[in-house]
């Protein structure tokens, strides 16, 4: 008989795959997605996932067998395989790193030994009852005659009988213990109607998930614009895989997005509809919902291990009565079990949050979700109210389709943006603590209309740093090169990269002289002066430090959403996607530190968030109002943003990225190097920079230390290299993986780290 071999996937970051020959009695249970055990090294015991049969004998001297099959269901489809496979070698990195980010930990094969890698999954059983025989009618009368003297019984039969619907004949029931218990409220009426042989226990599985139980509403009618859009959109995809929906905020996109889900989902095939934050999945599903009921599952890293595997399995599951269609996620959803995708829809799909960048795989979903489609031959769309540089310039290029939607729903006029000069409200000694008056006034008359307001800061916390009046000394965190951030509800110093945080300093650490001052301000601060200039208004927060328990996105949306929120202050969580009814104007308290961010897309990515920021403003009945707060109102993205001139900024930036060779028209890698001694960080990195300059001349930048130099007591530097497009990317990457190769080889880089990063973004 032909002999034949597996490649397996092994949990770790070692690139290449994993072969071994398959011992004749496990031939008919090899197959790939099912996991095996195999040894590796001279005593390492793993278990991994077999990824390909074949009868290709490796070149090696020895092959050693698989040792066992340990579960004959295969855990991951071939799709899945092969969408691994694609982003391990686009991404650089190994097939384990992917399995890792892909599978709910629960699942993962685990390094036999090494530690164990997570908790197992393990089903949740709850107690139910139900009645110990089919009775007669008439036995059950006499029972309930007999139980007159015993109230507490008669009322827990009658309730389990009620709502069960229990006739004789039909079938036997079984109810939750617990509810029972609400009801009638006696453990012990329970335990005795047990010993009369009435009623019996019962374990059965439960799921932990939230059920979307729908009404089945039917769908909005489009508007005559949206409903052109939709039609471009689907005869644009009789052509094109791949179509850009370019709407303004507020057009309708999501009204669009769900007819298209609706016609997939009448045709029985799945949908994946993706979202950069979890705050917004939240707002959403509940329009999704309405109209698609408990098909609909979502997905994000808020969910427990145990949840995460439920929901795996019920996108796994083919049985439309009980697996999900309709999947609402975030970022990694890109890696669940779909079988039977027809359309994927990023939503705001020029954000930041769809590329992971730490650690590998360092994926951006919207572009895998392009890859992602194409192998399940689905169509995508991308949707956003001003789209990547990237992403515009495939539409322009005829890469992909365009739609245009420029109006909004209800012919209700863009927010009116206001610019107020901080610098001149500064001299003319006009600011109250961080607001100008445009901005003040505008909170005081939303407030006496009883309509609300949205205050966004892109910093958390009270200050960013605390400094020394007399010296300029600055605390800074022990382990990063970062300043500590204020807080002052925990009234400590906070480093925003390792978490470390220490107790307010009294004095100066330099020249010891009391009095720091607090600098600059974070959305901790606004909160506190919003409180004491607006006593009457009720305030909430949303950020980083706020949203930390499961359910605060939730219920802090909800109490915006009911109004019982008057101003709701907060950081690009509150920027995207939201949709309220009452909301009429929204501050942004500091352009500057957005427009001078040192990144080449921080002019596309200001114009992006105050697009999207202003977008939240005035979105039902009337025209809202947008106060943007900056020392430099000339600013060209503050004009362009003025005119909501999307087209202007595109022309301006895409000029800018040709000339200095960036994407969209470069491809960029970025390789970072860490190390814990400065100067051996600088030593290695010259070398791999001189040995990359060899192969790609003047494509290579630095290496230089990036403006977080050190985090977590490890020196980073960076290497940028630009790659012009035409070519081979490929090859590229080789040349690339052999220069880290080489540099790896040499001595002493044990306690170097590297990471390559493609399309950093
Ligand atoms: P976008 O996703 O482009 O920001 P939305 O789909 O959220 O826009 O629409 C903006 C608002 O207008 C929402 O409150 C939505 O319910 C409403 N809306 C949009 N289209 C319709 C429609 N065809 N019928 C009824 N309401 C609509
Ligand atoms: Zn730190
Ligand atoms: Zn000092």
């Amino acid at each position: 008989m032909q002999e034949l071999y597996a490649d397996i996937i092994l949990p770790i970051a070692v690139k290449g795959r994993f072969t071994y020959s398959v011992p004749a009695d496990l031939v008919d249970f090899a197959k790939p997605g099912v996991k095996a055990l195999v040894q590796l090294g001279n005593r390492k015991i793993y278990s991994g996932i077999i990824c390909r049969v074949h009868d290709e004998k490796p070149d090696l001297e020895n092959i050693r067998q698989l040792i066992r099959i340990t579960d004959p269901e295969p855990v991951v489809n071939e799709i899945q395989l092969k969408f691994w496979s694609w982003i391990s070698n686009y991404y650089m990195c190994s097939e384990g790193e992917v399995m890792n980010a892909a599978m709910p930990s629960a699942f993962l094969p685990e390094g036999i030994t090494s530690s164990p890698v997570a908790e197992r999954y393990r089903p949740r059983e709850e107690s139910f009852l139900e009645l110990a025989k089919s009775f007669s009618d008439e036995e059950l009368n006499g029972l309930l005659d007999k139980l007159k003297k015993a109230p507490a019984q008669a009322a827990i039969l009658n309730s389990y009988l009620f709502h069960s619907g229990y006739t004789a004949g039909s079938g036997i029931v079984p109810l939750r213990k617990s509810l029972l218990l609400k009801e009638s409220g006696s453990a012990s009426a329970i335990m005795s109607l047990i010993g009369k042989g009435i009623l019996a226990t019962v374990s059965l599985r439960v799921g932990r998930l939230k059920e979307y139980p729908g009404e089945a509403e039917s769908l909005r009618e489009l508007s005559s614009r949206q409903a052109e859009v939709f039609q471009s959109i689907r005869s644009l995809f009789e052509e094109k895989d791949i179509v850009l929906l370019h709407g303004i905020t507020s057009s309708g996109k999501t009204e669009i997005y769900i007819h298209l889900i609706e016609e997939q989902l009448r045709r029985g095939k799945q949908v994946l509809y993706m979202l950069p934050e979890i705050a917004l999945t939240a707002q959403i599903i509940l329009r999704l919902q309405k109209h698609f009921g408990t098909v609909t599952g979502v997905y994000h890293s808020r969910f427990t291990d145990q949840e995460k595997v439920e929901i795996w399995n019920k996108v796994a599951d083919k049985d439309p009565s009980s697996g999900y269609r309709l999947i609402l996620g975030v970022r990694s959803s890109v890696f669940l079990p779909f079988s039977d995708l027809s359309l994927v829809i990023v939503d705001e799909e020029h954000d930041g949050s769809y590329k992971q960048h730490d650690p590998a795989p360092r994926y951006n979903a919207r572009d895998s979700a392009v890859m992602l489609a194409a192998l399940h031959k689905a169509k995508i769309l991308l949707g956003s109210a001003s789209p990547s540089l990237e992403s515009y310039s495939n539409a322009a290029m005829g890469k992909y389709g365009l739609a245009v939607l420029r109006e909004r729903y209800g012919q209700i006029r863009l927010p009116e943006i206001i610019v107020a000069n901080t610098r001149e409200a500064y001299r003319k000694k006009l600011m109250v603590s961080h607001f100008t008056p445009e901005l003040l006034s505008a909170i005081d008359t939303a407030l006496a209309r009883d309509e609300q307001i949205i205050l966004f800061q892109n910093r958390r916390g009270f200050s960013p740093y605390i400094e020394c009046p007399e010296c300029g000394w600055i605390p800074v965190c022990t382990q990063c090169a970062v300043n500590l951030t204020y807080h002052k509800s925990i009234n400590r110093m906070v480093c925003h990269y390792c978490g470390y945080s220490e107790e307010v300093s009294r004095k100066c650490g330099s020249c010891g002289s009391p009095g720091l001052a607090t600098k600059g301000f974070g959305t901790e601060k606004i909160e506190d002066e919003i409180r004491i200039l607006f006593p009457s208004a009720r305030i909430a927060r949303m950020d980083h430090d706020t949203t930390r328990s499961r359910n605060a996105f939730t219920r802090i949306i909800r109490a915006f959403e009911e109004h019982e929120t008057d101003i709701l202050i907060g950081t690009q969580m509150i920027s995207k996607g939201l949709d309220f009814e009452n909301l009429t104007v929204v501050g942004i308290l500091n352009a500057d530190n957005l427009l001078n961010y040192p990144d080449f897309r921080a002019h596309e990515r200001s114009f992006q968030l105050l697009e999207q920021v202003s977008g939240r403003a005035g979105r039902r009945r009337k025209q809202g109002r947008v106060i943007i707060q900056t020392s430099d109102p000339a600013h060209r993205i503050i004009r362009l943003v003025l005119r909501h001139d999307y087209e202007g900024m595109y022309k301006m930036q895409a000029a800018d990225r040709l000339s200095f060779g960036y994407p969209p028209f470069y491809r960029m890698i970025k390789i970072s190097l860490r190390h814990r001694d400065r100067a051996e960080l600088n030593r290695f990195a010259d070398i791999l920079g001189s040995d990359l300059r060899k192969q790609f001349g003047k494509g290579i930048l630095g290496p230089e230390f990036p403006v977080i130099s050190k985090i977590q007591l490890w020196y980073i530097k960076t290497i940028l290299i630009k790659i012009s497009k035409d070519k081979p990317l490929a090859r590229v990457k080789e040349i690339i993986a052999g220069s880290v190769e080489r540099l790896e080889k040499q001595k002493g880089t044990a306690a170097l780290r590297i990471a390559v990063d493609v399309d950093p973004y």
